[in-house]
């Protein structure tokens, strides 16, 4: 019986030990802290903003403009096998399974246009009609879909978590912004990654803002795991992923997809 008091501090220490490590993984990058108005401190990099709202600045990185597909590959490694059309957005053949950047992301900023089929009929309904998706790092899904409606989801719906916009199976967007079927739609979304200490924690849970056809759709949402179908969502250790767009069994349209990577911006002030 005498032992157990020492267990229980040995597990106290290893948890304190853990959350420091974590902790201080965390704030490696807070280096400096500056007093108001210090005119020492650091100023940005200078960025040359796009011509037009929607066309990538000049420190993104441009994952897909209409010509090729070098970004992009199949999850087992191989070519990237999307139709590209018209030397402007590539369209998923039958069969072809999902694809993912070949480099992969933190936190960032995503724009990426999206275009459902036109013509589909109004009795394919649900998570069939026109159904596609967005993950960041490779887990978390923003879901794609056809989610128009002109009569109130009287004919065209599906469960609100999964659609259009939706953190799939965890928040339904705030408001349903969709374009009609056949025509391009955006997403811009704002990601903070998760972060997770040496035990596998998470210590931070990832975060996200959506723009849909410019419309916030989500504001600084905590997304609460991986996203998961009929499952609720849970996290787990991982670092780094790719940006995967999802085969469906859809002819779905995508164009115009760049990223800029995001550093952390811990509070500064002295
Ligand atoms: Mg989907």
């Amino acid at each position: 019986m005498e032992s157990r008091p020492k267990v229980v501090k040995s597990a106290r220490l290893l948890l304190l030990a853990a959350v420091i490590i974590g902790a201080s993984a965390y704030a490696a990058t807070e280096v400096t802290k500056y007093g108001v108005h210090d005119m020492n401190r650091p100023r940005p990099t200078v960025v040359t903003p796009p011509a037009s709202i929607g066309q990538p600045p000049s420190d993104a990185i441009v994952l897909f403009n209409g010509t090729d597909l070098a970004q992009w590959q199949k999850g087992n490694g191989a070519d990237a096998n999307w139709m590209i059309v018209d030397n402007d957005y590539m369209v998923v053949p039958k069969k072809a399974g999902g694809i993912q950047t070949r480099k992969s992301f933190g936190s960032c900023q995503l724009h990426i246009e999206w275009r459902t089929p036109e013509g589909v009929p109004a009795r394919v309904k649900g998570q069939s009609r026109s159904n596609s998706g967005v993950f960041l790092m490779g887990r978390y899904e923003v879901q794609v879909l056809d989610s128009y409606t002109d009569d109130n989801y009287q004919s065209n719906y599906t469960y609100a978590d999964g659609q259009a916009g939706a953190l799939y199976g965890q928040h339904p967007p705030m408001v349903n912004a969709s374009r009609p079927a056949g025509q391009w739609q955006s997403y811009d979304i704002a990601f903070m990654r998760p972060l997770f200490d040496s035990n596998g924690n998470c210590i931070r849970k990832a975060r996200v803002t959506i723009f849909h056809n410019g419309v916030c759709i989500h504001n600084n949402l905590e997304i609460e795991g991986t996203t998961f179908h009929k499952r609720k969502a849970a996290y787990s250790a991982h670092g780094e992923g790719p940006i995967q767009l999802q085969d469906h069994g859809n002819p779905m349209c995508f164009r115009n997809i760049w990223i800029r990577e995001l550093s952390e911006e811990p509070y500064l002030i002295k």
